[in-house]
């Protein structure tokens, strides 16, 4: 993709702090982090959103996620982290390139999470995903 953002970033037109890559993906800081060590995992071929990639690159995400998760952890001391992905607009997609962020968390930084749950009869939508 021509004008993609982390394609730029995959063929290293656009500098990036890497931290950790395999065949299909890679993980290189993020430019405004949420916190210290704030990465992002993305595969190398572009896709939008994380339904459309193939097995090998789910393969190949978990492995970096992994891989820097273990990292954040075992160099940094992070106790508390999480890995969020978005897909679309709405749902707070900016850049229109698979990526997953690692944030770590402390007391003062890292994601801030609004859990807005409902009353919802389940019992149909299981109905529906599964017949
Ligand atoms: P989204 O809101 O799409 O889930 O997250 C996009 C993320 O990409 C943001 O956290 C933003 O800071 C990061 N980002 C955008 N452009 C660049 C860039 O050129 N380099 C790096 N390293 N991160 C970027
Ligand atoms: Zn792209």
């Amino acid at each position: 993709m021509d004008d993609c953002i982390f394609c730029k970033i995959v063929s290293k037109e656009i500098p990036s702090d890497l931290i950790y890559e395999n065949k299909g993906a890679m993980a290189f800081l993020d430019v405004s982090p949420l916190s210290e060590g704030h990465t992002l995992v993305i595969p190398k071929k572009h896709f939008e959103r994380s339904h459309e990639m193939d097995i090998e690159t789910w393969k190949d995400i978990s492995d970096a996620l992994d891989v820097v998760s273990k990292l954040l952890v075992g160099k940094m001391g992070v106790r508390n982290y999480n890995i969020l992905q978005n897909n679309g607009r709405d749902a707070g997609q900016e850049v229109m390139h698979v990526h997953f962020h690692i944030i770590p968390k402390t007391k003062t930084e890292g994601l801030e999470i609004k859990w807005n749950s409902k009353k919802k009869d389940t019992k149909s939508t299981a109905k529906l995903l599964t017949e």
